[in-house]
């Protein structure tokens, strides 16, 4: 587990991408510049770790695109103590900039090697979410409801009713949305029966899988 200069000096390039392509909010440029993203992927693939791409991590799945990640982490705009939902713990590296945004973080993982795996790994790191949940993220999590915040990190068929159901008025669901590709999919809810709809664009997720494996 090393981190070295060289790391960092990448690990900026990489943040002078994202700002590139748009990335303006200044705490997830920092995350990005503080996460040693090398680490959540196999050693022996380290040279892919700071280029702005998605990589396969165990159990079929992979570690999102760092530009997705910092796009719906600037749009979630986290503030210190909101709680949030996460669906798609995977490799924990969206995880990590939820806490280095100040989030308190509840994160689900459906794949019982990744739930095992990451939640061993991030607290070495001394990321600490404060609940790692092996279950089914289209059932959200009822007994820590309502959430300021919900981000799902796979792609939804359809947008999950419990989850909508979690959040607090004035709280904010960000799902990509559809099959093949996604469109990322803001609600933000309004009242008791009122949510919001707002379309952000198109991105490409591995599917979000019911039940558990
Ligand atoms: N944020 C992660 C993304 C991993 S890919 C990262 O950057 O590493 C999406 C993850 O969602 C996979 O790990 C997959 O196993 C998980 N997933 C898929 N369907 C799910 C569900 N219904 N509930 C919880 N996790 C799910």
């Amino acid at each position: 587990m090393k981190d070295t200069a060289k790391h960092q000096g990448l690990r900026n390039q990489l943040a002078n991408v994202l700002k590139a392509k748009g990335i303006t909010d200044e705490n997830v440029l920092h995350a990005i510049r503080e996460i040693p993203r090398h680490l959540f992927i196999d050693s022996s693939f380290e040279s892919h770790a700071y280029q702005d791409k998605a990589f396969p991590i165990a159990a079929e799945q992979t570690i999102s695109q760092p530009y997705t990640v910092a796009f719906q982490s600037q749009t979630l705009a986290v503030k210190k103590g909101d709680k949030v939902l996460e669906i798609g713990t995977g490799s924990g590296y969206q995880t990590a900039v939820l806490l280095l945004l100040k989030a308190e973080v509840f994160t689900i993982e459906r794949q019982r090697e990744l739930f095992k795996k990451t939640s061993r790994f991030l607290p070495k790191l001394n990321y600490n979410p404060k609940k790692f949940i092996f279950g089914d993220g289209y059932k959200g999590l009822p007994e820590q409801a309502p959430f300021d915040k919900i981000i799902v990190t796979a792609g939804a068929p359809y947008v999950p009713k419990p989850l909508l159901a979690q959040l607090k008025v004035g709280g904010m669901l960000l799902i990509p949305v559809g099959d093949k590709t996604q469109i990322m999919t803001q609600f933000i809810r309004k009242s008791v029966t009122e949510f919001e709809k707002h379309e952000l664009g198109d991105f490409a997720f591995v599917p979000m899988l019911e039940e558990k494996n």
